[in-house]
């Protein structure tokens, strides 16, 4: 099969960086997760901390076993997908194949393609830069929104009625905008208390 057919089939995928961290942020905080960053990202957040990940050719192609061999050599069972915006494949393939291996599979992505993989969790993170595709909204297990503007707050409640019951409301501050809004955060969150914060804790401990 050629590169390209097996990347559209999702056997192979462009892979930025792989590495075993601790998760900075979200319901998972904490958990030791090895992170598959896919390259490859046509959303354009003006904020973006990995604009490096856009160009999906910049980045080597990878066979899913190959992936999936890399993250076997870490003692954690839990894989987090990102990007990138990781939606643009399929990711039935390799889901598949890390569930297979006894992975537990988490995802961050804005949701801007439609769903694809076999997940335990699912963080989406919405953003105004490119609609989220209708198939996010049901499988969404935690909503998280990037606060770096004023009207982020309604840009949040707009995707609330849109989630499943029980999806966890998270609002966390970009982090150079952090100083600005910490105070409106703590009071939204006081007022509105069906959210909560997250904060990316990886930047303030330093770790990579
Ligand atoms: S969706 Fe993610 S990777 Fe893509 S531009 Fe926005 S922050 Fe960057």
């Amino acid at each position: 099969m050629q590169i390209k057919e097996a990347v559209s089939s999702g056997t192979m995928l462009p892979v930025m960086e792989a590495f075993y961290t601790i998760q900075g942020e979200g319901s998972f905080t904490g958990h030791a997760a090895y992170f598959i960053r896919l390259g490859g990202c046509d959303v354009g957040c003006v904020w973006c901390d990995v604009k490096e990940s856009w160009e999906a050719e910049k980045w080597p192609v990878k066979s899913i076993e190959e992936i999936v061999a890399e993250a076997e050599q870490h003692p954690g069972r839990l894989v987090v997908i990102t990007g990138g915006e990781p939606l643009m494949y399929n990711l039935d393939p390799l889901t598949e194949l890390l569930k297979s291996r006894g992975f537990q599979t988490n995802i961050e992505t804005s949701g801007a393609h439609p769903f694809s993989g076999q997940f335990d969790w699912v963080c989406f993170s919405p953003k105004k830069f490119k609609e989220p595709h209708p198939s996010i909204y049901q499988v969404a297990d935690e909503l998280k929104v990037v606060v770096f503007h004023k009207s982020d707050f309604d840009f949040a409640e707009k995707h609330v009625s849109k989630v499943r019951e029980g999806c966890v409301k998270l609002l966390q501050p970009e982090w150079s905008k952090a100083s600005t809004f910490t105070e409106q955060i703590v009071n939204y969150v006081k007022s509105n208390p069906n959210w909560k914060i997250s904060l990316q804790t990886h930047k303030f401990m330093d770790i990579p």
